[in-house]
């Protein structure tokens, strides 16, 4: 892995006769593998001469590939002035976290609304894809990518870069969860132990360390480090070389040369395994894996696709410091998150059954029974969903709840900013598992499978008189895949498919289920506005289902299926529309019971 760096200044470009040395433009690293892979991540200022390295190598269809940790100015401003993106022919591929409102396109084609800059961001001549990222793990060519959140005033992922046994992490910006942690010294628990496993054994971490321990008491909650915290992390984790980066703009480059001299200094006489440097401009790495190093696993290897949609989160809250609760408060607003607020934690938590709420916020009171509850909380809320909802706690201090660790999701550590509270809650909303919602079983569901088994037809081969009704349906409705769906007891089974090539899915995911159960027909504009299919891997995933519509089918009583329609659109369907498809669902029910006689 080749690791060179084209910007390494944090907040702000400072070019100047002081910074000379470990460079002016902000967050930018290049990473090439030996198959030729290329990685950018971040696109500070950096990404500029970047950009030009790569235009004079001149390769045609240039492909690359460009990971961002969050979209604060110092990490995406280069992205106007990046050359191989003006270029047809070459294709990039983007990836950012997600977030919860608008998407990454949206933020990133901001800073290039015509009051910015004269050319929008959809006038690049290249094909540019974007990918949005939760926590987990995805492959880029031969690079094995890991991503974590940061502790930062924006929702911020960092990158463990892993090929050919060698490890790169991507550490900025972040700040210690556990504030003591910022002089480098205490024990490294919770979240910080997390964040240490993530960096664990690493080739090479390139890591936040804008502020020095001394500076740290005016910086608390600004989302960045201390050099202190990120040597303690690198040595605790078994890192290999740490590049100190994002430098403050007022840090001069006589000022960062002594801050590595006294780091340097301070590991001496303590087996100094760690080689420590302060990243500049310019600075090229060639890593390769060490021999004898086998770094932890990440917990969360979740394979990302895309992440699922948020559909209207709800807030449960017990916080009776007025202070934190009006942060709170303002934080959710930001994010169209509603609020349910309860007067104590017990309440808050029996409350959270009937409530269904997305995410719980409680506050700890030393030696208050009532907190402790959060230990039985398991007992408190019967049902499965609710005990999936994760819990932030807010407190003076993380350790202080070490015997409810396993319980919480996350830590509002006091003071904190309506910004720092968003990020966290974000973070933890995100993080959560999702479901979408399986349909019921029929009432007659043993009556109905015996109907559906006495047809003889699933299984059976594609006909010419069912394909020519899904075909009918598309055309007619001008959708691209149209179906006729038996659902099976485990399974639904497609008796004909037009424009989709699959022979069956689960019915645990099945939208014609509910069709089915409901015995009406079934309408969904937008899935990712509806709660029930959201986060259905149908749509979250491939076909990527944005709109259905379907009829049931009725043979007798019997209800055994749908003629559906779907679109990777949303839209809608108008009455005309409606009574078409139940015409031809009608059509299908003539076909059913013609084979039924002959099987008689
Ligand atoms: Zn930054
Ligand atoms: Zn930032």
């Amino acid at each position: 892995m080749h690791v060179r760096f084209w910007g390494t200044r944090g907040s702000l470009p400072k070019p100047g006769p002081d910074t000379l040395r470990f460079g002016g433009n902000t967050s930018c690293v290049e990473v090439r593998t030996a198959a030729d892979t290329l990685v950018i991540v971040d696109c500070g200022s950096g990404l500029h001469g970047l950009g030009q390295a790569l235009a004079a190598g001149a390769k045609p269809a240039l492909k690359g590939h460009i990971l961002i940790s969050h979209t604060h100015w110092d990490h995406i401003q280069g992205i106007p002035f990046f050359v191989p993106f003006f270029v047809p022919g070459n294709e990039w591929d983007i990836y950012a976290p997600r977030g919860l409102g608008q998407s990454v396109q949206d933020t990133l084609a901001g800073q290039m609304q015509y009051a910015y800059f004269p050319v929008r961001l959809d006038q690049m001549g290249a094909k540019i894809r974007y990918h949005e990222l939760i926590e987990g793990s995805f492959q880029i060519g031969d690079v094995t990518v890991k991503t974590r959140y940061m502790n930062h005033t924006a929702l911020t992922l960092g990158f463990r870069l892993e090929v050919g046994g060698a490890a790169l992490v991507y550490a900025s910006d972040h700040e210690p969860f556990q504030r003591n942690l910022a002089s480098g010294k205490g024990e490294i628990l919770g979240q910080d132990r997390e964040h240490c496993e993530f960096l664990a054994g690493a080739d090479l971490v390139i890591h936040d360390a804008q502020f020095t321990l001394n500076e740290y008491a005016d910086k608390i909650g600004w989302g960045h480090s201390t050099v202190e915290y990120a040597v303690a992390m690198c040595k605790a984790a078994g890192a290999a070389r740490l590049a100190l980066t994002h430098h403050d703009p007022l840090r001069t480059d006589y000022a960062i040369e002594q801050i590595v001299r006294h780091a340097r200094d301070n590991q001496c006489g303590k087996a100094p395994d760690l080689d420590i440097f302060a990243a500049a401009e310019g600075q090229s790495i060639e890593l390769r894996a060490r021999g004898d190093t086998s770094p932890l696993t990440v917990s969360n290897e979740t394979m990302i696709s895309d992440a699922p949609a948020l559909v209207s989160p709800l807030l449960l809250m017990a916080v009776k410091d007025p202070v934190a609760a009006d942060t709170i408060r303002e934080a959710a607003q930001a994010d169209d998150i509603a609020v349910v607020e309860s007067g104590s934690v017990t309440e808050a938590l029996a409350a959270a059954k009937s409530v269904q709420p997305s995410l719980i916020i409680l506050e700890w009171e030393a030696g208050d029974p009532d907190t402790l509850g959060l230990n039985t909380r398991a007992h408190g809320i019967p049902d499965e969903r609710a005990n999936d909802v994760p819990i932030i706690v807010v407190a003076d201090q993380e350790e202080a709840l070490a015997g409810i660790k396993t319980e919480v999701a996350g830590w509002l550590i006091r003071p904190f900013s309506a910004a720092y509270a968003r990020t966290r809650i974000r973070a933890c909303l995100l993080r959560t598992t999702c479901h979408w919602e399986r349909a019921l079983t029929s009432h007659d569901e043993e009556q109905r499978l015996a109907v559906l088994h006495g047809l003889s037809i699933l299984d059976t081969p594609p006909e010419e008189r069912f394909d020519q009704i899904t075909r009918l349906a598309a055309s007619s409705l001008n959708v691209p895949m149209a179906l006729v769906s038996l659902v099976d007891r485990e399974r639904q089974w497609f008796k004909s498919t037009y424009g989709l090539d699959v022979a069956e899915t689960s019915r645990e995911t099945s939208f014609c289920s509910h069709a089915v159960s409901s015995r009406e027909a079934l309408v969904v504009p937008d899935t990712i506005h509806d709660p029930r299919f959201s986060d259905n891997p149908l749509v979250t995933q491939g076909p990527r289902i944005r709109f259905y519509a379907g009829c049931p089918i009725f043979v007798g009583e019997s209800c055994v299926g749908t003629v559906c329609v779907l679109d990777h659109r949303p839209r809608q369907i108008d009455a005309e529309a409606l009574s078409l498809l139940r015409y031809l669902a009608s059509l299908v029910e003539m076909e059913l019971c013609r084979s039924q006689s002959m099987n008689e």
